[in-house]
């Protein structure tokens, strides 16, 4: 494998450009340093602002095929450096490579599925004396402001349609996970013509300039709730178009019929695929109080047996740290609050403060209160609440209690039954006897708190675009 080398420039205009200030780039698994990454100032922002600017007029007006092709050239790109791009994402988020692996091929499969999409004109009217036509037209320039837990797919979900709607776009990445971005968008220079796909790094001061800039049209974010709505109101002062894909507090509903041994497996990864540092994570595990105890014990067996924390490149290893010494804090304080209120661990329980890196032990907490904080809460760590229920309309009312409705699942051996929960759950996405299935065409995005529009589908393209209807009366001015 050749490694990149450990220059991290941003792209501006299409140039490599670095900073005289720079900021420190982590591995979770070992608290080292491993990079510097530069620093944006607000000038060079501006400037980003206004090459994407320019860019937008010629990229606008390609043919969509053109794009199309550039846009799955990006793809290819990736495939080509996915090596690096797999052991660069393993040491800057931590994430074994099982986790690295998923992440950089779905990266190159979402921008080569989405080159394909295209948004058909509507005829709303054709007569003989009137035509109506509706299109969709892109909207600009893109702010795409991204978070730490999925750092290359979160960008490739907003890059892949903006690019294809006919925008451009300035792509600010965590400043926790900032290198796979900074390199991707560098090489993507080979492709994309100058102006058409920038990358600046800084904190989160850059993202408020991004949100108040008076000449970017779009801020396309994921992050939490609590940053969500400092964005909406930010870009409420120039009206900006926002996709907000913000927490989830996702519930799973284990049904009485369920084989415990067989779901374990399931509702573990549900839960804990990516450290749990994933928005739509199982938070809250509703087992049927006939098969509570069985499930607890075949999940606990499960983690003893098969589930080793360590350094995500180690090859044996099954989950990576927690990606940040601020996350790390916050995750330490759920299992703070667990013990002073004295619930149950059926598992895990404590945290090893002298690891090297900022490891968590897997914790299922064994059916703590119902307002408790770690059910009412996103932990965003590997701490699970597991609860009980026995009325089926009380456990759909406490699964939508909540201000979130990202996703949610069901499990259970009758397709009836689970399908009839499963309709009255409040969330972007039910899973029915699966999981995290993703995919470029299936429309994703949040209910209530947990976000504003979707991304993914033709609906997702759509949320880069304005409408335009054109009315064109064919006999007006004519002789009668
Ligand atoms: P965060 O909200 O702290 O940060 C997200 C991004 O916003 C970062 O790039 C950050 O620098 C930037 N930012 C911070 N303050 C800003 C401001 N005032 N204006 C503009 N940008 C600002 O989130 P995080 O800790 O990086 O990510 C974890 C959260 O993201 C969790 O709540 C998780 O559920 C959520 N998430 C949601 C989805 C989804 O698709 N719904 C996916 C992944 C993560």
């Amino acid at each position: 494998m050749i490694e990149f080398n450990t220059n991290y420039v941003m792209t501006i205009n299409g140039e490599s450009v670095a900073t005289p200030k720079t900021q420190p780039t982590f591995n979770p698994a070992t608290k080292q340093v491993i990079a510097q990454v530069p620093d944006c100032s607000e000038e060079q922002l501006d400037s980003t602002v206004t090459a994407a600017r320019q860019a937008f007029g010629p990229w606008s007006a390609r043919p969509a095929e053109e794009r199309q092709q550039l846009v799955a050239k990006l793809g290819d790109l990736l495939e080509q450096h996915a090596e690096e791009f797999i052991a660069l994402l393993t040491l800057e988020q931590g994430k074994p490579r099982a986790g690295a692996e998923w992440e950089i091929g779905g990266s190159a499969l979402w921008l080569k599925e989405i080159a394909t999409q295209t948004l058909p004109e509507e005829i709303v009217e054709e007569t003989d004396e009137r035509k109506v036509v509706t299109r969709f037209t892109p909207l600009g320039v893109v702010g795409a402001i991204v978070p730490w837990n999925f750092p290359m797919l979160l960008s490739i979900w907003k890059i892949a349609p903006a690019l294809k709607a006919g925008c451009t776009v300035v792509l600010k990445p965590s400043p926790y996970t900032p290198l796979c971005n900074l390199k991707f968008v560098e090489l993507a220079q080979k492709i994309l013509p100058p102006g058409v796909l920038s990358c600046v790094s800084g904190g989160n001061d850059l993202g408020r300039w991004m949100t108040e800039h008076p000449d970017i049209n779009k801020i396309a974010f994921t992050g939490s709730t609590e940053t969500g709505r400092h964005v909406a109101r930010s870009a409420a002062k120039t009206i900006k178009r926002v996709t907000l894909e913000l927490g989830g507090n996702d519930p799973a509903i284990v049904m009485p019929d369920v084989d415990a041994k067989a779901v374990a497996p399931e509702l573990f990864w549900a839960a804990f695929q990516n450290n749990a540092q994933f928005c739509n994570a199982t938070k809250r595990l509703y087992i049927h109080e006939s098969v509570y105890d069985e499930v607890r014990d075949a999940l606990v067996e499960f983690i003893n047996n098969e589930v080793k924390v360590g350094d995500g490149a180690d090859a044996d290893t099954t989950l990576g740290p927690i990606q940040n010494s601020m996350q790390y804090e916050k995750v330490q304080n759920y299992f703070a609050d667990c013990q002073s209120n004295g619930y149950s661990f059926a598992v895990g329980g404590e945290i090893d403060t002298s690891k090297p890196g900022w490891f968590v032990p897997v914790t299922l907490v064994d059916n703590p209160p119902e307002d408790s904080r770690i059910v009412q809460e996103e932990p965003f760590g590997p701490i699970l609440p597991l609860l009980k229920w026995s009325d089926e309309e009380d456990v759909i009312s406490r699964a939508n209690d909540t201000i979130y409705g990202l996703g949610a699942s069901v499990w259970g051996k009758d397709l009836d039954a689970v399908q009839r929960i499963g309709s009255q759950l409040e969330a972007g996405t039910v899973w029915l006897n699966e999981v995290h299935q993703y995919s470029p065409h299936q429309a994703f995005g949040g209910h209530k708190q947990s976000g504003l529009g979707c991304e993914n589908s033709l609906h997702g393209l759509m949320e880069y675009t304005n409408w335009q209807t054109t009315t064109l009366n064919k006999k007006a001015g004519q002789a009668s």
